[in-house]
């Protein structure tokens, strides 16, 4: 794929970008280096000067860099600059806590001072996706830095514009120069950076198989590696919940991003006392919602990231609909463009993209059930296991059904959204290690014991 800015909602090419060549990435690369042996040694006071500093521009600039994100990948723009808001808020929290979630910590033990310290790596390479290409970065930036590591981006390829306007901000900010370097390259050049001695540990967010294939090669270089994958997250409607506040939570869920979030809920579990209402309500949400333009106000959805990854979607969904989901919603691509009008469909059965993979994009899938327990069974049924959502007015009876599904994170009454205090990440094939919170900036450090005989 070349790195280029086309803008989905027009599918004009605006820019196209000479790709790094591997003599360039090795002077990156190095400088990179060179660059931790210093920052490494810097005081918490003053990486978290430079942090806010980032902030504050994040905040200034919000309109300006939410109009490249429009521009790349076509968010609504009101969207984007929420993004880059948000970015300012993982920038503040790391800049106010680092000191005290990486501060030695004393240990008893049979030695007369015993402690762990938390010890920066060095070079952590990113490869991060299109879908929130701010956010997606700074989460990971804003730990990795105030820890003390550098950092090198790989960022997707039709994002290159957010990937250099974050490396210009980080350099505004008054972070030394080569501690954080955009790498415009292609995913071809990324294993010869793993086999690189300088690049210490990797940290992916995208989709499985990227994971799977950057995760073998670290491996085989015994180079740690965080991964946040796909998901298809389940939202379980019991028979007691807010049906209003239940299909309003679900629709803003399943079309936040133009449905191309790994957290959008994907699979919507209900059972069947209230699934006629429950569905009944959500097309209704559904249908109101606006699209068009996403540099206009009054656009809820805009285009999805590219044309091919609104064909892919049809593709699925067709072929879930040949294999006996019931199609509850009418919608679809829009030929020629990268446009997708929302869908619901219902029941898929085993063996269906809809059932064992990942809807990228507006559609979302109904199951209706007979009980609790059918709708715990359905929601583990699958290889993802990022998060999900609970409604029911039952606050304790929402915890125990939390706690059995089989998910990084559980939210009862509410939508699964990441925040900087709480830790971010997913298991079964949603990927391992996590980010934000306390935990979160450990994953790139040396936990290292220190004893005192
Ligand atoms: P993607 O195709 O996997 O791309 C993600 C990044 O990986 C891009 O920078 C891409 O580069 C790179 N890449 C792809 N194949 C690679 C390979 N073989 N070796 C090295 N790098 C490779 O994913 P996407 O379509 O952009 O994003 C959608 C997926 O990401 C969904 O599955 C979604 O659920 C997941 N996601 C997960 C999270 C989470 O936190 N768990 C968050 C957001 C998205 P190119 O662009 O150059 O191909």
């Amino acid at each position: 794929m070349a790195i280029q800015t086309i803008n989905p909602a027009t599918n004009e090419v605006i820019k196209t970008f000479e790709e790094h060549t591997s003599d360039q990435v090795q002077q990156k690369l190095k400088a990179a280096d060179e660059a931790f042996q210093q920052w490494k040694n810097t005081g918490f006071e003053e990486r978290a000067r430079l942090m806010n500093r980032c902030a504050d521009i994040l905040e200034e600039e919000a309109e300006k860099y939410g109009r490249i994100i429009t521009l790349e990948m076509g968010k609504p723009l009101k969207d984007a600059i929420s993004e880059v808001q948000k970015c300012a808020k993982v920038c503040r929290y790391y800049a106010e806590h680092a000191a005290e979630f990486l501060k030695d910590e004393e240990v008893e033990s049979g030695a007369s001072r015993s402690l762990i310290a938390y010890q920066p790596l060095g070079v952590v390479l990113a490869v991060m996706p299109w879908n929130f290409p701010f956010w997606q970065v700074f989460r990971f930036l804003a730990p990795a830095l105030m820890a003390g590591n550098a950092g090198v981006l790989k960022h997707a390829s039709n994002v290159p514009q957010c990937a250099l306007a974050i490396e210009e901000i980080i350099h505004k900010a008054g972070f030394p120069k080569d501690v954080f370097h955009t790498l415009l390259i292609g995913s071809k050049a990324v294993d010869a950076i793993i086999e690189n001695t300088i690049v210490k540990a990797v940290t992916l967010t995208g989709s499985e198989g990227a994971g799977s294939k950057v995760a073998e090669k670290a491996g085989s270089e015994i180079k740690k590696t965080v991964l946040e994958l796909g998901g298809s997250d389940p939202f379980i409607i019991l028979e007691d919940a807010d049906l209003e506040a239940a299909a309003t939570t679900a629709v803003k869920s399943r079309m936040v991003n133009t449905g191309q979030s790994c957290i959008a809920a994907k699979r919507f579990i209900v059972v069947e006392g209230i699934a006629d209402a429950f569905l009944k309500r959500m097309k209704e949400k559904m249908q109101t919602l606006r699209t068009g333009d996403p540099l206009t106000e009054d656009c809820d959805y805009g285009p999805m990231a590219r044309q091919d990854l609104a064909e892919e979607l049809e593709q699925q969904v067709q072929e879930s609909i040949r294999k006996g989901a019931k199609v509850v919603l009418e919608g679809g691509h829009e030929k020629g463009s990268a446009y997708f009008k929302p869908m619901i469909i219902q029941d898929p059965k085993p063996g269906s993209p809809a059932y064992e993979g990942e809807l990228f994009g507006p559609v979302a899938i109904a199951f209706v059930v007979k009980d609790e327990a059918e709708a715990i069974k359905i929601a583990n049924d699958h290889k993802y296991g990022l998060a999900g959502t609970v409604f029911t007015s039952d606050q304790e009876r929402g915890l125990r059904v939390a706690r059995q599904v089989e998910t990084g994170a559980m939210f009862v009454n509410a939508m699964v959204a990441s925040t900087p205090e709480m830790p971010f990440g997913g298991i079964k094939k949603s990927g391992y290690g996590r980010e934000l919170s306390y935990i979160g900036i450990r994953e790139f450090t040396n936990q290292k014991s220190i004893w005192v005989g």
